[in-house]
């Protein structure tokens, strides 16, 4: 099929085009109205319909393929590996619904997850939207601080937890976390259910705390009826990273997101029943959610759920994985890749990965070099996908199952079909032409499966998204890009990131893409620096390929150089940055994101703001360090 018209139909009819891809999936009733858009920025799909997630991704395939594999748990933390067919899948979702229904849990009320990449996290998040219950699930081993914000916004009637995870061989106990963001917070849950791992000790609080092996072992034979949901009923609420900000609360429906993921299954990632998907990420973020759990699932595919490290206990494991489990289709992040890259080549090449179809990359620009060195090592399509939590799925991409249209280096793509894009200039709020920077922008009614708006605050959803153009409501994404003459999209940064070097917007992407070529440069990070003559300046930080090669003031300086006529080469020298630093490593959330913002206010002598998100804050000091050290050279 020609994908321009695949497009072309979706927003030209998008009731019809909808309607068509709600098929994928099972409705227990069908639809009144395949959209009301009748109250814009607010879209409801297949109003009326009724449906359940569980149902469609466990259920449905128990029933016609239960003996296959569906849930596969792989930790290489405690050297566990356990893999759940569809049947045994549901009888245990089944269970921990039960559970969940003894604690009081009923349709409606928020269940917040606050697990390590386990099984269990999966039952729960499924045994939930098997009776639903809204879940809400909180990135493992978040601090006490920024557990409660999310505790207090989406006032759980019960969490679930576990006594800790495991992070290169070391437990992280959660238990005194968890106690101490309740103790914080103002929305204190009548229960809280434990997974008890044994790796770390854990008090139960009297009348609080339930043990979940306990309470499964009263359920074993539990049959939990699906709650028909409304289509428009919510599913989740997840918060999106915090990069730049305080994290907003986004919420999900049910049919939107289930046939949404079903379609993308089909036409993004080509995915087939009884196939295996492995997707990297951690079900704290929305790509565990969405190609994790839910959508793999939801295709009929068994799903890895893997707990450990990339590189442990060799580079090698993740491609171990995919030779003993046939992955067909695998997604990860470019910071995952610029890991594997500084490794030795020999561990994944000692591996059978012909299985491998394709290896899909999101959550940070990919950069030209990554891209090429990963696709030099597979030989297989390396898709570069752009989404945000607040979208669910991908807005720029290629759809490999509808037309094998070229990639491009540097470039996530076109259009995902149901989305309709723009690029609109920041100032004059005018659609920009080929090769011109603005604001990606997309127009409403958002396609099913983005968000529903805002958990509890409607009119954070339309100030916060809605309200960045005054003449035209559109959703902005708040990152910048280009498209050049044929359609692709580029993603340049987000749109605070944007430097004003004497009169001249630069994306921080562009310099970074342009650093990252020279031969010694691993990764970079480029922020825009206040300046009294020319507004801003840029400056970068670079880690090293080979940090032997910048050991010395000597070398730093030499190495600084090469990077200066790279950048005046390609860009030109207006986006030459000011200084480039070398540092070991950068600061970045625990979803793998660069804190620009950070970085940029340390920089500036500010402070570097809330910080909960961050992986490691002894980052930020060998920022601090290094520009200390480099202005006195
Ligand atoms: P917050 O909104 O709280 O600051 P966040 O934006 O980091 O957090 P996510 O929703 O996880 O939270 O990230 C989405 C953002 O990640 C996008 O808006 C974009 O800036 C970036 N991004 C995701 N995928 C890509 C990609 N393929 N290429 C470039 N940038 C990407
Ligand atoms: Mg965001």
């Amino acid at each position: 099929m020609n994908y321009a018209d695949f497009y072309q139909r979706s927003i030209a009819t998008p009731e019809q085009f909808w309607q068509d891809e709600s098929a994928l999936i099972h409705w227990n009733t069908p639809c009144t109205q395949v959209l009301d858009h009748s109250n814009p920025p607010f879209a409801k799909w297949f109003v009326g319909g009724t449906t359940n997630l569980c149902y469609n991704a466990v259920d449905r395939w128990a029933a016609s393929q239960g003996d296959k594999a569906a849930l596969i748990a792989i930790s290489t933390e405690t050297n566990t590996e356990r893999s759940y067919s569809f049947t045994e899948l549901q009888r245990e979702v089944e269970r921990c619904a039960a559970v969940m229904q003894s604690l009081g849990v009923g349709r409606g009320d928020r269940v917040l997850i606050y697990m390590p990449m386990i099984a269990e996290a999966a039952f729960a998040m499924l045994a939930c939207a098997r009776i639903g219950a809204i879940h809400s699930v909180v990135f493992g081993g978040f601090a006490a601080n920024s557990l409660a914000s999310r505790i207090d916004d989406a006032k759980p009637v019960l969490i679930v937890s576990a006594d800790g995870g495991s992070r290169n061989g070391k437990a992280i106990p959660y238990k005194h976390l968890l106690d101490e963001a309740i103790n914080l917070s103002s929305a204190k849950p009548a229960k809280v259910l434990l997974v008890d791992r044994k790796l770390a000790a854990m008090e139960l609080v009297a009348g609080r705390d339930v043990d979940y092996a306990e309470l499964r072992a009263a359920h074993m034979d539990a049959q939990v009826p699906v709650t028909w949901m409304e289509s428009n009923e919510p599913s989740y609420i997840l918060y999106t990273s915090g990069t730049t900000g305080k994290p907003k609360g986004v919420q999900r429906d049910v049919g939107g997101y289930a046939v949404a993921l079903a379609s993308s299954m089909k036409y993004n990632f080509c995915g087939n029943a009884g196939e295996t998907f492995f997707a990297t990420s951690d079900i704290g973020w929305v790509v565990g959610h969405s190609y994790i759990v839910y959508g793999p699932l939801i295709a009929g595919m068994a799903t890895i759920m893997y707990e450990g490290m990339p590189i442990c206990p060799d580079p090698g494991i993740w491609w171990s994985i995919v030779e003993k489990y046939k992955v067909t289709r695998m997604f990860s992040a470019p910071t995952a890749i610029r890991v594997l890259r500084k490794q030795p080549p020999e561990y994944m090449r000692k591996y059978n990965l012909t299985s491998l179809r394709a290896l899909y990359l999101a959550g940070e620009p990919l950069d030209e070099t990554t891209s090429q060195w990963i696709y030099d090592e597979l030989h297989v399509p390396i898709i570069d996908n752009y989404w945000q939590t607040e979208t669910g799925w991908p807005i720029l991409s290629i759809a490999k199952g509808i037309e094998d249209l070229p990639t491009r280096l540097g470039s996530p793509g076109v259009p995902m079909y149901g989305y309709k894009v723009k690029l609109l200039n920041e100032s004059t709020g005018e659609e920009c032409g080929a090769n011109e920077k603005g604001v990606v922008v997309i127009e409403g009614p958002l396609p099913p499966g983005c968000m529903q708006t805002v958990y509890g605050d409607d009119q954070r959803f339309v100030d916060t998204y809605w309200s960045t153009f005054t003449d035209r409501q559109v959703y902005s994404t708040f990152d910048w890009g280009l498209r050049d003459a044929d359609g692709y999209y580029f993603i340049l940064g987000r749109t605070d990131d944007v430097i004003n070097v004497a009169g001249h917007r630069l994306g921080t992407r562009e310099i970074e893409e342009s650093i990252t070529s020279h031969p010694n440069v691993s990764e970079v990070a480029v922020v825009g620096v206040e300046d009294k003559l020319k507004g801003q300046v840029a400056v970068a930080f670079v880690i090293a390929k080979n940090a032997a090669e910048v050991s010395s003031d000597e070398q730093r300086a030499a190495q600084e150089k090469e990077i200066f006529a790279v950048v005046d080469r390609q860009l030109g020298a207006v986006a030459r940055p000011a200084r480039v630093f070398f540092v070991p490593q950068l600061p970045k959330t625990r979803s793998g994101k660069l804190l620009r913002r950070s970085i940029q206010a340390i920089c500036e002598g500010r402070s570097p703001g809330d910080l909960t998100a961050i992986e490691d804050p002894a980052s930020l000091q060998q920022i601090q360090n290094a520009v200390q050290n480099g202005l006195k050279n």
